[in-house]
């Protein structure tokens, strides 16, 4: 048994078995060994090709019946090549000079051998060089634990436990269909989206785990704590014990968490708050309901655009926004699109190229505003839908007036649009902004007079105000709700919507965070957005808070620059 430590999010314990992924257009990574861990580098490497050869063979045995002997001879000539002694010997050599890891030593060589047969003029010889790709593929599979001719979701099971290197968010809405028992990624930190939308599904996840998974293969043992951040690697008899009894104390708190589900969120001096509920799909709804969430604060729509080659329509989407809103009385706050940084497509109809930094690029409203034929079909679905329920529209990443004169002339054109051709709508939704740009919670009084309403987006405002990149697992150390420039901007957002009289709610992860909930009651703050599945547990802590007895501490904490006294004061409000 070892340990591995990452960053945990999510959900509690899981165990299970490990399934590693590498997806078909990751990067083979490079490791550094020691002198003293070439040997046994050099014999993963010769168990890599062994057992690559036997599955090879025993998968073309089973097609060589079917096949015609055009296919036998690329067969032949796949297994000669994985059997071919040059290619261990080469790699081997590659280990021993330059201390690297069997899967870059392979790389290497593939590498050299492409180099040559790209150089050839023959055509047949040149496509030989995909081969030889394809036939070191396998071995690096096989390396990774991940058997030849498996796609990645192929026959993965429920419970396991998948082991990759990185999660797109388009990726993890794939496995949800899969009821995967948790994920372990090597990057990542605390509320990127794998490690959200691992929290809306209820599983724990480790994120951050730098070059860890190396040490994992497919079909180990693992214990997952979510909340430590811990690995355990086949653990012993004595941990499974520890941990299924940990993992049945969370599932009986859970239990008697249900208990307040239907109870006030008030507070002990009689304030009631909302908690509302945040989420992916709109599918999602259903579940929030059960938690009873006071509505909907946050629906983020990307998952619409994701794992599919074409934008929705204008249709699709009205299908979708108009049949959520007939789902519920409640209020259902939905974002506009918040493409670009961390939340990437695949739909081929754009050319969305990298920016070089995209956190900073055009992502979301600016994206929007830029291509109006993605943003119009979105807000004339918005609106068309908007006649089936409590609708309001949110739009995220503002930064600027002008944006918001630019946003408010589309809209206009919209309800024109709409009105000339006839079609209903209802023309007072509440148009709000999110709060997540540092220059937007410095002039929130500017917003707060020209919107109906403002929510703080504290994933990114943290991100923006830290100058901490929210997905690089090796800055997440330093990325800090509390932090006192955090809750200065976040309290001066608050006040700017009180004096103008709209309501603020705040949707980012810090919502949800129980360790902030006092502060932020503290602070004003009378809506909040979570996933739904921590929903109970705030209100617990909303129900055993008295408002009064935490403001003037709180006022002391935004004012102390002793750290020991700030770490008092914010135990002291927890305590
Ligand atoms: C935020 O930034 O706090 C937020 C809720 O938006 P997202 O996490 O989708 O960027
Ligand atoms: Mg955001």
């Amino acid at each position: 048994m070892f340990t591995l430590h990452g960053t945990g999010v999510g959900f509690g314990i899981a165990i299970g078995a490990a399934r590693l992924i590498r997806r078909p257009d990751q990067e083979v990574l490079e490791y550094s060994i020691l002198p003293e861990q070439v040997g046994q580098e050099i014999q993963r490497l010769t168990d890599g090709i062994h057992s690559a050869t036997e599955c090879l063979s025993t998968y073309y045995e089973d097609l060589r019946e079917e096949s015609t002997d055009e296919v036998h001879a690329i067969l032949d000539a796949h297994l000669l090549m994985v059997q071919d002694p040059i290619l261990l010997e080469q790699s081997a050599l590659i280990i021993r000079e330059r201390l690297v890891n069997a899967e870059f030593a392979l790389q290497l060589h593939c590498e050299n051998l492409q180099a040559v047969f790209r150089d050839i003029d023959d055509p047949y010889m040149r496509s030989k060089s995909d081969e030889i790709s394809q036939v070191i593929g396998r071995i690096q599979d096989e390396l990774l634990g991940q058997h030849a001719g498996q796609s990645s979701l192929e026959g993965i099971r429920e419970g396991e436990i998948v082991v990759t290197h990185d999660l797109m968010p388009a990726d993890t809405i794939e496995y949800k269909k899969y009821r995967v028992g948790a994920f372990l990624t090597n990057l990542g930190g605390p509320i990127s989206h794998t490690a959200i939308l691992a929290r809306s599904m209820q599983i724990p996840a480790i994120v951050g785990l730098h070059e860890g998974i190396r040490y994992l293969k497919t079909g180990d043992t693992l214990i997952i704590d979510g909340k430590r951040g811990v690995v355990l690697v086949e653990p012993d008899d004595a941990a499974l014990d520890v941990y299924e009894k940990r993992a049945a104390k969370i599932k009986r708190v859970t239990r008697e968490l249900e208990v307040i589900k239907y109870k006030p969120a008030t507070t002990l001096d009689g304030q009631t708050v909302e908690l509302n509920a945040n989420i992916e799909f709109a599918e999602e709804l259903k579940q929030s309901l059960e938690c009873n969430a006071s509505g909907i604060g946050l629906y983020r729509t990307e998952s619409l655009y994701m794992n599919r080659r074409d934008f929705p329509d204008e249709a699709e989407q009205f299908d979708v926004y108009s049949t959520l809103l007939n789902s519920t009385e409640r209020p259902v706050t939905i974002r506009t699109l918040d493409l670009g940084a961390d939340k990437q497509v695949d739909g081929g109809r754009r050319n969305m190229s990298l920016a070089t930094n995209p956190a900073l690029g055009r992502r979301a409203i600016r994206l929007c505003l830029h291509d109006l034929t993605l943003f119009k079909p979105q807000l004339r679905a918005l609106y068309r839908a908007s006649i089936y329920g409590d609708l309001r529209i949110m739009v995220p990443m503002i930064s600027s007036q002008d944006e918001l004169d630019q946003l408010f002339i589309v809209l206009d054109e919209i309800r024109d649009e709409l009105t000339r051709e006839n079609l209903p709508f209802k023309p007072h939704i509440p148009v709000g902004g999110m709060i997540e740009v540092p220059a937007a919670a410095v002039t929130a009084d500017m917003f707060a007079k020209r919107l109906d309403f403002l929510s703080i987006g504290t994933n990114d405002l943290i991100q923006y105000t830290l100058a901490i990149d929210r997905i690089d697992d090796e800055v997440n150390y330093l990325y800090d709700p509390l932090h006192p420039a955090v809750l200065r901007l976040v309290k001066s957002v608050i006040d700017a919507a009180q004096n103008a009289g709209i309501p603020v709610s705040m949707c980012g992860e810090m919502a949800g965070d129980i360790e902030c909930t006092r502060i932020l009651l503290a602070l004003g703050l009378r809506e909040f957005s979570m996933d739904s599945t921590v929903i109970s547990e705030v209100k617990q802590r909303v129900r055993g808070t008295r408002i009064g007895e935490m403001e003037p501490i709180v006022r002391d904490l935004l004012t102390t620059n002793e750290s020991d006294r700030y770490r008092d004061l914010i135990q002291l409000i927890n305590g």
